[in-house]
């Protein structure tokens, strides 16, 4: 198991982090911040890798995966705990309309990638780094290459506009050091990665949560996915585990659904619109462009 800061786990670093939005915002959920991801230690999982193609990045496998395999299991870079309405409201309401309890676990969560800014280039020597083979420096560095991981400079979403208002309230709330760190707009453009890429967890007590999930995030969208994932949570982590829904050839990509099983059901033109929507690109998936030259459109 990989050294790593989990839920429920370092006080000191969820106390850090939440430090940060200073003693008026004291976030009530616990968030944590795995300095490692999986169980392999910083190494890629044993059965698959990264690669890219015409379409952008993805994740394949590198050997034949029986069907119902596990592919790979992942733990959660930053996770929070939140009831599942909470979730849902951050992301479509004003903040003035939100209370402190309905705003602070997404907050809190965004707040933890706050933390990692701390660590970004800049703020942290890499040669100097380089020559310090400690454990607290390989784990900076391991913090460093997952922020730069997430984070995408000026992504669009169609819910900008409400994220920036979000990001200038919790930059109005931070501690002074931290606002001298942290552009609102980063701010803002955090929220969008936590809005895309985080995934619904089951807690104990009939709470949800959200998690990050590094290798999970590499994992491309296709409305006939060859993989499905559970999450849920143990020993106060949350974790993500990746199966085969049909044998995978080596070197084949894994996907994933985005979306759930009444959206796949849906007609191309709907399950277009919806993840458009929702996640901002046309899909091009195998079946999405069978069906729309069936349909007779532009695949
Ligand atoms: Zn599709």
């Amino acid at each position: 198991m990989a050294s790593r800061l989990g839920l429920f786990q370092d006080l000191h670093v969820a106390c850090k982090a939440l430090a940060c939005l200073g003693a008026s915002m004291a976030v009530p959920c616990v968030a944590g911040l795995a300095a490692e991801t999986g169980d392999y230690s910083g190494e890629n999982p044993p059965l698959c890798a990264v690669g890219t193609s015409a379409a952008g990045r993805g994740l394949y496998v590198k050997k034949p995966i029986l069907q119902r395999e596990v592919i790979l299991k992942d733990v959660a870079v930053v996770d929070s705990v939140c009831p599942q309405e909470r979730i849902q409201k951050v992301f479509s309401t004003r903040p003035p309309e939100l209370s402190r309890a309905q705003r602070e676990p997404i907050w809190g969560m965004v707040t933890n990638f706050v933390y990692l800014l701390q660590d970004v280039p800049g703020h942290v020597n890499l040669s100097e780094a380089a020559n310090q083979e400690g454990a607290e420096m390989r784990a900076r560095r391991r913090r460093l290459e997952l922020f730069d991981a997430f984070y995408r400079p000026q992504l669009q979403d169609a819910k900008s506009n409400l994220y920036k208002l979000h990001a200038q309230e919790m930059h109005e709330a931070m501690d002074p050091t931290f606002q001298q760190s942290v552009a609102s707009d980063v701010v803002a453009d955090l929220l969008t990665v936590v809005r895309l890429d985080a995934h619904i967890v089951r807690k104990e007590g009939g709470m949800n949560g959200l998690g990050l999930f590094f290798w999970l995030h590499l994992a491309n969208h296709s409305c006939c996915p060859n993989a499905f994932f559970h999450t849920h949570t143990q020993g106060g982590s949350a974790q993500a585990t990746l199966y085969a829904l049909r044998p995978l050839a080596s070197g084949e990509e894994v996907c994933i659904s985005y979306v759930d099983g009444q959206t796949l059901l849906s007609p191309v033109q709907v399950r277009r619109r919806i993840i458009q929507n929702q996640f901002g690109f046309l899909c091009v998936c195998s079946r999405c462009r069978e069906e729309s030259r069936e349909a007779n459109e532009t695949p």
